[in-house]
């Protein structure tokens, strides 16, 4: 089951897409997913499809390539391959995460450089699209592995990289320890203290208070105030949470702030279910520290805690916010979830739920809240950390805190006014695509054929 029928007047674009970009399965779910809402918009403005600004948005600036050879602590020479896909820079520098997991191809990365691009438009902030990664595994290096890798990548990336250019920032794989390995490799090159050149630095080095919880923290903001439009909130609620890593961990914690409990959540291995709800500090331990699999939670926790191998969305709750990785969540689950109860989905990962799950949720009714609406969060603080270092300034954590807020808000409600507009009241989806697409879409014709 596809959710997705392209507009007969965007067929060609789309199937250029295809065409052009063989066997990149996740690159074209992401075209297909933002094509199927921009039929109505099209319509009304014909412009667009004259000045071809789908087809220009469709082919990125420019993709980079690049081989990473580093050496582990055996002394063998390892080789891995970096990318940078560099979307679109109308609205700003280039921004986005990088990723490194061995999954990582260069479809993943345009995949997830197409989404950022509508994402950082939605935010309202002067930010670009762009993303990068490899296909670099750091699950049981050492640090001094990490470091080298990451001091190899950035010898070829700086060159593309600057504050007014492109900033990347971290994503799966990547946290705190990778962006201060990349940010030291970047100064030494350059001899340039350029703060603003990566965001998610360390906040004695110039990082922002509120942006390691930003995303997940976002996504709970918006999921709220999703609930609100329903006059209900996450108070009280029973939530699953897909993932351990920084979306999950700082998700769960604002869901247990704002009274919701939090039955559930995973890594690649399985899910640990406590019915008591997760106990934040020691899942903290587990996985910030500790860097261990999530059984290790449930062995330490004992009680109600126990490890399953299996998928995270068996365990019945009202709210589900899958926070790990693309399309964890198929059709079968979805069907599943519904029959279990879950009335609202927010999307903390990219591109979690399949194009059938979200068609599953929204005949049933499932308040659906898409990735690029939901979990903007982090970008937006990546954003307001820009602007701290450019004015050479820090916020407090109560301060970006706020603003992180006010932008979700702002968020939600684009894309509520933005689906009202276009009779398609309640339809995030919708939304989202059709507010960020019309802000980008309108600066590329404000600035030419470029
Ligand atoms: P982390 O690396 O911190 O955590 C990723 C988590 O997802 C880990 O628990 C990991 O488990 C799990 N996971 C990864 N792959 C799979 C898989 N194939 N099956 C099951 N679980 C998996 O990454 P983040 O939390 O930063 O990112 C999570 C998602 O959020 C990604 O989709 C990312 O693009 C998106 N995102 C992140 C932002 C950020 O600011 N960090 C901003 C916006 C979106 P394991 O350790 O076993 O691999």
């Amino acid at each position: 089951m596809s959710a997705t029928v392209i507009d007969p007047a965007l067929q060609h674009a789309y199937k250029e897409v295809l065409r052009r970009n063989p066997g990149e399965s996740e690159f074209h779910q992401a075209v297909e997913e933002v094509l199927g809402s921009l039929g109505p918009v099209v319509k009304r403005h014909p412009h667009y499809l004259a000045e071809r600004v789908i087809e220009r948005l469709c082919e990125p600036e420019r993709q980079i390539i690049f081989r990473v050879p580093w050496t582990d602590d055996v002394g063998q020479v390892q080789i891995n391959r970096g990318f940078r896909v560099e979307y679109s820079s109308v609205l700003g520098p280039y921004k986005g995460g990088l990723r490194f997991h061995p999954s990582v191809l260069l479809g993943t990365v345009k995949f997830l450089g197409f989404e950022q691009i509508f994402k950082n438009a939605l935010t309202g902030m002067p930010i670009g699209g762009g993303k990068g990664g490899s296909d670099f595994d750091p699950k049981g290096r050492s640090d001094a592995e990490i470091m080298r890798f990451c001091q190899s990548f950035m010898t070829e990336l700086y060159r593309h990289l600057g504050e007014y250019t492109d900033v990347p920032a971290g994503d799966i794989g990547v946290g705190g320890r990778e962006i201060g390995y990349l940010f030291g490799q970047y100064k030494r090159i350059t001899n340039r203290y350029e703060a603003g050149v990566l965001t998610g630095k360390g906040i004695a080095w110039g990082g922002s208070l509120a942006r390691t919880e930003a995303t997940g923290y976002g996504t709970v903001y918006f999921a709220n105030q999703m609930a609100g439009e329903v006059d209900d909130s996450l108070d009280g609620k029973d939530v699953v949470v897909s993932g351990s890593g920084n979306v999950a961990i700082y998700a769960i914690e604002k869901v247990t702030e704002l009274g919701g409990k939090v039955l559930a959540c995973s890594d690649s291995s399985g899910y640990v279910v406590d019915e008591d709800g997760i106990d934040l500090d020691l899942l903290k331990d587990v996985k910030e520290n500790r860097r261990e699999r999530i059984k290790a939670y449930a062995d330490e926790k004992g009680g109600r805690a126990r490890f399953v191998e299996g998928l995270v969305w068996d365990v019945p709750a009202k709210v589900a916010l899958p926070c790990a990785t693309q399309n964890e969540l198929d059709e079968d689950a979805a069907v599943a979830m519904v029959k279990n109860g879950t009335r609202l989905v927010a999307e903390g990962a990219n591109m979690p739920c399949t194009p059938g799950a979200v068609q599953v949720f929204q005949e049933a009714g499932v308040l659906f809240g898409p990735a690029k609406a939901a979990n903007a969060g982090g970008v937006a603080t990546s954003a307001l950390e820009m602007q701290q270092n450019a004015s050479r300034d820090s916020w407090s954590f109560e301060h970006t805190d706020e603003r992180l807020h006010e932008i979700m808000r702002n968020i939600h409600e684009r894309c509520v006014e933005t689906a009202e507009e276009y009779g398609r009241p309640g339809d995030y989806v919708f939304g989202a695509n059709v507010a960020g697409f019309t802000r980008v879409a309108d600066a590329m014709l404000a600035l030419g054929v470029i």
